[in-house]
C-alpha cells in the first residue's frame, strides 16, 4: 500500500506538471446499435433489431450537446459497412464540423485512404481499442467478422497517423486479460505511437469490464486498486501522454482519479444512438457515473481542477 502512495504521488505531480489542472470534457455521440462483429462481451453483438441515425438526427443529437457546452464529440458506431457508409461519415463530419472544435471517430477500422478523407472533411482524432493485446484470447473473444483480424485492427492506429489525425486513443479492454500485460503492452504501443507520430497527441483510455450479472463475466476482472495502480504506473511512464476515463466508472472513483493522471473525461454520456433526445434504442453499455454535465463539472472545481471544452483553453506545458 505504501508503495501504491508513492506511485500515486509521483503520478500527480508529473500531472500536475505536464497538464496542469485542467480537465477536458468530452462527449460520445452513437450513430447505431447494429454490428457485424460477434465480440463476445458487447451488447451491440447480433442485436436484433437495429437503430440508426439519420443525419439530420445526429445533428439534432449533437445540437443538444452543443448547447451544453460540449465542444469535442465522439462518433461511436458498431460495424455495418452497407449504412455507415463513407458517404455518410463525410455528410456527418462536414456538418458537425461547422460547429465542433474536435470531432473523432470511434467505429470499425478503415482503410488509410479513408481515413484521409475523412480527415478533410473534419476529423482530427481516432479512438481504437486492440481490446486485448493477447493473441491467443484476442481470438476466442472475436471468433468471426472483420474484427477477427488481430493485426489489421492493431495497425488501424497508424493509418489514422499517417492520413493526418492529430489526437489517436488506444486501450485495452480491462478484464479480457491479465492487466499487467495489457499494461505493458498499452505502454509498448503508446511509446511506439509517439516516437512515430510525434506531432500527434497519442492517449490512453481504461475501459473496464465489470460484473455486472449480465451473460459475459470478464475472466481476469480488475479491482478498483489496480486500475488505479494501472493509471499511475502509466503515467509515470509516459508522462505527456493523455489518460481518459469514461462514465462507465462510478462517480466517486473518477472524481478520486482527476487527482492522479486523468486529463480528459466523458460527461452525461448516453450509450446508445438518439440516446440524448430521449430515443429508447438498446445501449451498448450501462454507464456508473450518471451525473449531469453540471454535475460533473462542480466536482471537478471541487478538485481544485478546472474543467474545460477546448484545448486551446488548458495549459499544456510539453516536456
Ligand atoms: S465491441 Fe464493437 S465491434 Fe464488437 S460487437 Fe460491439 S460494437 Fe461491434
Amino acid at each position: 500500500m505504501i508503495e501504491l502512495e508513492s506511485i500515486a504521488e509521483q503520478a500527480q505531480e508529473l500531472t500536475l506538471k505536464h497538464f496542469g489542472r485542467t480537465i477536458l470534457l468530452y462527449v460520445p455521440l452513437y450513430l447505431n446499435n447494429e454490428c457485424d462483429n460477434e465480440c463476445v462481451y458487447c451488447g451491440f453483438a447480433n442485436n436484433e433489431g437495429s437503430d440508426m441515425l439519420s443525419v439530420n438526427q445526429v445533428m439534432a443529437e449533437a445540437e443538444l450537446l452543443y448547447q451544453k457546452g460540449f465542444r469535442h464529440v465522439l462518433l461511436v458506431a458498431g460495424e455495418k459497412r452497407d449504412k455507415i457508409t463513407l458517404e455518410y461519415l463525410q455528410d456527418v463530419v462536414s456538418r458537425l464540423h461547422e460547429k465542433f472544435e474536435s470531432i473523432s471517430l470511434e467505429i470499425f477500422p478503415l482503410s488509410e485512404e479513408e481515413y484521409r478523407i475523412l480527415f478533410e472533411a473534419g476529423v482530427d482524432g481516432l479512438t481504437i481499442y486492440q481490446e486485448t493485446y493477447n493473441r491467443e484470447l484476442y481470438k476466442q473473444y472475436h471468433p468471426s467478422g472483420p474484427k477477427s483480424d488481430y493485426d489489421y485492427r492493431l495497425e488501424t492506429p497508424e493509418r489514422a497517423g499517417r492520413a493526418g489525425f492529430y489526437r489517436i486513443n488506444i486501450g485495452a479492454l480491462l478484464g479480457l486479460a491479465s492487466w499487467q500485460d495489457e499494461l505493458a503492452a498499452l505502454a509498448e504501443h503508446a511509446k511506439y505511437l509517439k516516437k512515430k507520430f510525434w506531432r500527434s497527441q497519442i492517449s490512453i483510455s481504461f475501459p473496464r469490464l465489470k460484473d455486472s450479472g449480465a451473460r459475459f463475466k470478464p475472466p481476469y476482472p480488475v479491482s478498483d486498486t489496480q486500475l488505479v495502480e494501472m493509471i499511475c504506473r502509466l503515467r509515470i511512464m509516459l508522462p505527456t501522454v493523455g489518460l481518459v476515463m469514461s462514465t462507465r466508472e462510478s462517480a466517486a472513483l473518477r472524481d478520486n482519479l482527476i487527482l492522479l493522471g486523468i486529463t480528459q473525461m466523458s460527461a452525461e454520456s448516453k450509450t446508445s444512438p438518439g440516446g440524448y433526445s430521449n430515443c429508447q434504442a438498446k445501449e451498448q453499455f450501462a454507464v456508473s457515473d450518471q451525473r449531469s454535465l453540471a454535475e460533473v463539472m462542480v466536482a471537478i472545481s471541487a478538485k481544485g481542477y478546472e474543467p474545460v471544452f477546448k484545448d486551446w483553453d488548458r495549459a499544456f506545458i510539453g516536456g
